[in-house]
């Protein structure tokens, strides 16, 4: 781009206001040096008109050199200061080769109202000379004897119009002292249009610099103390006209940005002081978040001690009452399966708060290691499929050969996964069908810029369940968030199992994603990285940084 010529107020203004003097001089000049060279001409004529009236009346003598046709139109002009020539209408044909003389016949020839003629013309050397020609008609001649008296007679022409041109008087002269006065006069327009312009020039400097550019200069240096952070400086101008107002109007706005200013420190100060205040309460927070956590885990802990005795115990006089033989007692068996199919419930209850509780104190470790995706879907399925035999629900893998190595938790990466297959099969009706699958998936680093991209595995389960609404597809990760009551009435659940897997796909920086329309079935998917970069994601945010 081409750069700008930068200039300053103080050179614009001078430029401008010189070029307009100039122009203007220069204009108002040129009128009287137009009317001069117009009066000077005017003037020969008017002198050349009556040197001819009065020789042609014979009034006077001009002591003028008499000169023939031929010396008259010769190019060298005149050698004389006043020379004169009478053309005959005879001459007129040899006349016309002067094209001043030429043009003067043709206009007295066809106008009888057009008499004379005067031009200003220059010799070979270029010095002015005037010439004046008059025409001369039959009228003139009765009139007109005293020139005539040299011995001019006229012709007389039968065929002639009403006043036939009969001659042509030429008058020649220098008029030196008019050319030096015109001389003159133009040396005087030019110097003194040069002293006005000088004149008007300094002038227009002096009331630019001091009336105009002095307060703006001091107003520019203000603005920039003040840019430069000084707010006590003010523009002292006392012109008394536009300009004081505008440096009043100016000091009054710096008076305003200090206030607010200062308003903004105090704002910024008790800012501080509530971020302060918000910082130790959300230390007291983590604090008291953390020791919830811990109460939990021990209540749970606590807990869990009892329920695996109530479960032992139960389990051995279920096998008791097997053992026995003879009639059995129905109701008492009943009774002992309710006790043991409750407390497993409780104690998978106790389970998913103490890892909830874990998690959320950020206790839960990990433990990195290499794991193929594949055997571990297996070993899942293979876990699963009584549980969902027993509701005749189809269970198929299908999982692509070559699936690379992943480096993950495979203890929280089958938690999840067991999380999403007990749901489905908790979920969709007897002879359904419940798929685990797996893929390699290049997908872009979060940022999105530098588009690296990075290989991620991702294993989902689909089954052909009653499907969740879109509406609830980010509720069903929240804490104790079931949308059918009845199923947790059948075969338990706390609304737990979909918040830890969340966390715990945190924890494996994946994510958990959910596909599903009401009656279409469901797909819950885990997407995690091949690697993991073992420092874990804080699940609460560091006091220190908060
Ligand atoms: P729950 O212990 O109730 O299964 P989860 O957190 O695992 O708790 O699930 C929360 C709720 O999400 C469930 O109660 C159920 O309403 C819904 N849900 C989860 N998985 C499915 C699925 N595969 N099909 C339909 N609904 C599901």
């Amino acid at each position: 781009m081409a750069k700008r010529v930068r200039i300053s107020l103080a050179n614009k203004c001078q430029i401008l206001f010189g070029s307009a003097v100039l122009l203007i001089i220069t204009a108002a000049l040129s009128v009287g040096w137009v009317r001069m060279s117009t009066l000077v001409f005017e003037g020969q004529q008017e002198t050349a008109r009556k040197l001819a009236n009065a020789w042609l009346n014979g009034k006077i003598e001009l002591g003028a050199a008499i000169q023939s046709v031929d010396e008259a139109v010769a190019p060298d002009g005149i050698d004389q200061d006043l020379t004169l020539t009478l053309i005959r209408k005879d001459e007129f044909d040899y006349a016309s080769r002067d094209p001043f003389l030429d043009a003067a016949i043709e206009r007295f020839q066809t106008r009888n109202d057009r008499n004379e003629s005067f031009t200003e013309a220059r010799d070979p050397s270029g010095k002015p000379y005037y010439r004046y020609a008059r025409a001369i008609r039959r009228s003139d001649l009765s009139r007109i004897r005293g020139g005539l008296a040299a011995g001019f007679s006229p012709t007389v022409d039968s065929t002639a119009i009403a006043d036939p041109l009969e001659m042509v008087l030429l008058l020649q002269h220098r008029a030196q002292m008019a050319q030096q006065q015109l001389l003159l006069n133009r040396i005087s327009i030019v110097a003194a249009g040069l002293i006005a312009v000088l004149l008007a020039i300094a002038l227009f400097w002096a009331i630019t610099t001091f009336l105009i550019l002095s307060p703006v200069r001091l107003l520019r240096r203000t603005a920039q103390k003040i840019s430069e952070g000084d707010l006590r400086t003010r523009a002292e101008v006392n012109t008394g006209d536009e300009f004081q107002e505008l440096s009043n109007a100016f000091n009054h706005m710096v008076e305003t940005l200090k206030a607010s200013q200062d308003q903004l420190r105090g704002t910024n100060k008790s800012l501080d002081l509530k971020l302060d205040e918000l910082a130790q309460s959300n230390v007291s927070l983590y604090e008291a978040n953390k020791m919830k956590g811990e109460f939990l885990a021990n209540v749970s802990h606590e807990l869990r001690t009892p329920l695996n005795s109530i479960i032992g115990f139960a389990e051995v006089l279920q096998e008791t009452l097997r053992e026995r033989t003879g009639p059995v007692d129905e109701k008492r068996k009943r009774y002992i399966s309710n006790i043991i199919l409750s407390s497993r419930q409780l104690l998978e209850m106790i389970n998913d708060l103490l890892d909830l509780a874990k998690i959320e104190a950020g206790r839960m470790d990990l433990h990195i290691a290499p794991l193929s995706v594949s055997d571990s879907l297996e070993g899942l399925l293979n876990l699963m499929r009584p549980q969902a035999g027993k509701r005749n629900i189809s269970l198929q893998l299908k999982v692509p050969p070559n699936l690379p190595v992943v480096q993950t938790d495979a203890g929280k990466f089958q938690q999840v996964l067991f999380n999403f297959l007990a749901n489905a099969i908790k979920f969709t009706p007897e002879g359904g069908t419940v798929t685990l699958w797996a893929k390699a998936e290049p997908t872009v680093a979060p940022g999105g810029a530098a588009s690296i991209p990075v290989t991620h595995i991702r294993v989902a389960v689909t089954d052909t369940g009653p499907g969740i609404p879109v509406s609830m597809h980010e509720k069903v990760f929240e804490k104790f968030t079931q949308l059918d009551q009845t199923h947790t009435r059948e075969s338990g659940g706390a609304g737990l199992g979909l918040a830890i897997s969340k966390e715990l796909a945190k924890l494996l920086q994946g994510s958990i994603e959910l596909e599903s329309q009401p009656g279409n079935g469901a797909t819950f998917s885990l997407l995690v990285p091949l690697t993991h970069s073992s420092k874990a994601v804080p699940l609460m945010p560091d006091p220190v940084e908060a």
